[in-house]
């Protein structure tokens, strides 16, 4: 997602991926699920570009490395259940790790490695997913939290 610059599997997909950014871009908290998300859904109700690949091991294995790579950078092991709210510090820390490769352990052997390597290098400048920094407070910067347990 952080480098998703409205390009994607499908027309559709890309449309849905929009939608999911512009609430992400809205301080909506980003739960973690269990298997397909939001992002997944419009492939998987209208698979016009082929079977999803959402169920394949795989993926599972690409979803688990890349939360477990969040979990180290926050210090707080995460699971399906957790939500993060995405403020303009953590996006900037997260881009951050990206581009120097420690958040990239689920990045082996995708197909869009080449094209999310570039986004990176490009200093995610075509990246939807960007956010306004919010104004300091006198004790430090206003906003929502940046993770919370819910549930
Ligand atoms: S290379 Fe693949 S797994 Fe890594 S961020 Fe891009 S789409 Fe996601």
């Amino acid at each position: 997602m952080l480098t998703y610059e409205g390009v994607g599997y499908t027309e559709k997909f890309a449309r849905n991926f929009d939608a999911v950014v512009a609430r992400i871009r809205g301080q909506e908290a980003i739960e973690i699920v269990d298997g397909p998300d939001d992002v997944c859904r419009a492939w998987i109700e209208a698979p016009e570009a082929g079977e999803p690949h959402c169920a394949l091991h795989r993926i599972g294995k690409r979803d688990r490395l890349a939360l477990e790579a969040v979990g180290r950078l926050l210090g707080q092991e995460l699971a399906a259940g957790w939500a993060l709210v995405l403020t303009p510090d953590l996006l900037e820390e997260l881009r951050a790790r990206f581009r120097d490769g420690t958040l990239r352990q689920a990045c082996a052997h995708c197909e869009w490695f080449d094209t999310c390597t570039a986004a990176a290098g490009a200093g995610f400048g075509n990246s939807l997913l960007a956010l306004r920094r919010l104004p300091l407070a006198p004790d430090g910067p206003v906003g929502p939290p940046v993770r919370q347990r819910i549930g």
